[in-house]
């Protein structure tokens, strides 16, 4: 018998990186999408698993939607990567934010028990739960959130481990730090200095401008990441795992990194605006991924400057087939 993974969100970037990598390890797949038939299936199509995947339609916050789809699936392990994912639109739709990742995930996990479903869950938390990283956090760093995404994520993940430890549900949080892929839509900082870089380069664009490039990110490929969430489901027991490449890199630094691959200098382009900064900025984000490569032997295997070669790479081939 085929396993079989339900995965939320499998229409966003980890949701169809996962939906490959199951898929080549044997699984039957279906995924959930809020409207099917509104559904953006441009990655699943991409990554030429579109027609190996099954979409249902159900919305997180529907509680008899999402019943209904666990039920339909009996999935033997269920991933929840949906949900509002942008730091940034936390700030103007916190209530949004908050529904949709801490109720999303209380609806799933509900289901789980009233069905008593020997289903193991994955679910999605960020590195945006430690706040400030004075040093590298790892599982045992306090949560000092600075954002509504990063409260909501905080309060996903302490739900996670009450239901793990009061009703023995196999239940793992994966605290990811950011990765990146060409799957990123534009709203993410990433792909849109990947994007104006592009654009200036092919001059359809004069200048590029950003908000506070005053911090530092931990910077993963996604693909690799969404390896992490399957090996934490295969383990004989629940645990939380923090995902991370282990460094940080300035966003100032990435910005030089793009416009250098693309042969120019970004001072000439790049200015910034106070307009696009937000109320609470976390400056330095990095996480300590010991436990994850002593426990699920995994380690990230792209990391910066490979990673924006490989985006810029992406966005170039992108172009040149459309
Ligand atoms: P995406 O935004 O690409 O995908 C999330 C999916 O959730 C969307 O495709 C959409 O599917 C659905 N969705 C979007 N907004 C809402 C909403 N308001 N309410 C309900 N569903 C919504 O995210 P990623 O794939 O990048 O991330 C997956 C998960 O991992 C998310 O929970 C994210 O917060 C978390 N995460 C991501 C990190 C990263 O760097 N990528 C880092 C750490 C955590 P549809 O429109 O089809 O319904």
């Amino acid at each position: 018998m085929k396993k079989r993974a339900l995965i939320f969100g499998i229409c966003g970037q980890d949701g169809v990186y996962l939906a490959k990598l199951l898929r080549d390890q044997g699984y039957e797949v279906h995924g959930t999408s809020r409207d099917k038939e509104m559904a953006n299936m441009a990655g699943l199509r991409l990554m030429g698993v579109y027609d190996d995947v099954t979409v249902h339609s159900a919305a997180l916050l529907d509680f008899r939607s999402v019943l209904q789809v666990i039920d339909d699936v009996r999935p033997d392990e269920i991933y929840n990567l949906a949900g509002q994912s942008s730091v940034g639109l936390s700030f103007a739709q916190p209530v949004e934010t908050f529904e949709g990742i801490i109720l999303g995930t209380l609806n799933i996990l509900e289901c789980i028990r009233f069905l008593k479903l020997p289903a193991r869950f994955y679910n999605a938390t960020s590195g945006e739960v430690f706040g400030n990283t004075e040093a590298p956090a790892d599982e045992t760093t306090p949560f000092r959130p600075r954002s509504p995404y990063g409260v909501a994520k905080s309060t996903a993940f302490w739900t996670v481990a009450n239901y793990r430890e009061s009703y023995g549900i196999f239940a793992c949080s994966g605290i990811l730090f950011n990765h990146e892929s060409p799957l990123r839509p534009s709203r993410f900082v990433t792909q849109k200095i990947v994007r104006g870089a592009v654009d200036i380069a092919e001059k359809r664009a004069e200048k590029l401008t950003l908000g506070n490039l005053d911090v530092s990110r931990d910077w993963g490929w996604a693909p690799d990441y969404v390896d992490a969430m399957a090996r934490m489901l295969k383990r004989d027991e629940p645990d939380d795992y923090v995902v991370a490449t282990g460094k940080s890199n300035t966003l100032t630094g990435f910005v030089d990194a793009v416009f250098g691959c693309l042969g120019m200098n970004s001072s000439t382009y790049v200015e910034t605006t106070p307009d696009l900064m937000r109320p609470t900025d976390i400056r330095v984000s990095v996480g300590d991924p010991a436990k994850a490569k002593a426990k699920l032997n995994w380690s990230a295997d792209t990391t910066m400057p490979k990673l924006i070669n490989k985006l810029v790479d992406a966005e170039l081939a992108r172009r040149r087939a459309t």
